[in-house]
């Protein structure tokens, strides 16, 4: 039986992404870039997957990973950060548009009323520090509705790590197989949690997966959802 119910937080059950490319975009605007384009957004994407993978594994500090992703994305601009200080500042800046455009899926709520609802209890686990992420659920009113939160950076281990969700069942006081953890990276999230022994779910939005790859995941022994709205039923 599936008692707890775990999430991913970021592009999950919080639209990440769509912060990010609005955040740069709003971010470039601002310093006086008249023409953002598409090309340059991806870039950005590009280096935050390059550097936060650095910091998760850990070969640069949090702070480490801002200031090289400030540095990569502003020296075609001709921006030089002499001191470490400025690269943060200028991704402090970034981040002051990052929150402004800080928004939950439409499927978010109604798929957590409706598991509540039925008595499932609920928790995240996400790769990220405490101070960065708590944030997002307390502003977008979410905070309560969690049992507990699991953030990698106070953990010390990242997904897909088995012990990141066995730490999350004992938290719970629930055995693994009693646990479905659902996000939308499949290596990180959905194989990661069902080689821990819990359910895996897939998120896969927006058409962001071939057939052949979903195919290939369902055969893996992972669920897949295309929205959350289809998660209740697999509860
Ligand atoms: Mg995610």
């Amino acid at each position: 039986m599936t008692s707890v119910v775990l999430f991913d937080l970021d592009d999950t059950i919080f639209a990440h992404r769509l912060a990010v490319d609005r955040g740069i975009a709003s971010h470039l605007a601002a310093s006086g870039v008249t023409t953002v384009d598409a090309a340059e957004i991806a870039r950005w994407t590009e280096l935050e997957e390059h550097h936060y993978h650095r910091y998760l594994t850990g070969e640069l500090d949090y702070l480490g990973q801002r200031r090289a992703r400030a540095r990569d994305f502003a020296a075609p601009y001709g921006l030089r950060f002499t001191h470490d200080s400025e690269a943060e500042g200028w991704f402090e800046e970034y981040l002051d548009h990052y929150r402004a455009a800080w928004s939950l899926y439409d499927d978010t709520l109604p798929c957590l009323d409706a598991l509540a609802g039925r008595g499932v209890r609920l928790g995240i686990i996400t790769n990220g520090e405490e101070h960065f992420q708590l944030p997002k659920l307390e502003r977008m009113g979410l905070a309560d509705r969690f049992e507990h939160v699991i953030a990698s950076g106070a953990l010390g281990i990242t997904k897909p790590d088995r012990r990141i969700f066995e730490s999350a069942c004992e938290e719970f006081g629930v055995v693994v197989s009693d646990a479905l953890y659902v996000g939308d990276r499949l290596a990180t999230d959905a194989v990661g949690a069902r080689d821990a022994g819990l359910r895996g779910v897939w998120l896969v939005r927006d058409g962001a997966a071939s057939v052949g790859e979903i195919a290939a995941a369902e055969a893996s022994g992972v669920m897949v959802i295309t929205s959350l709205a289809q998660l209740p039923a697999l509860v």
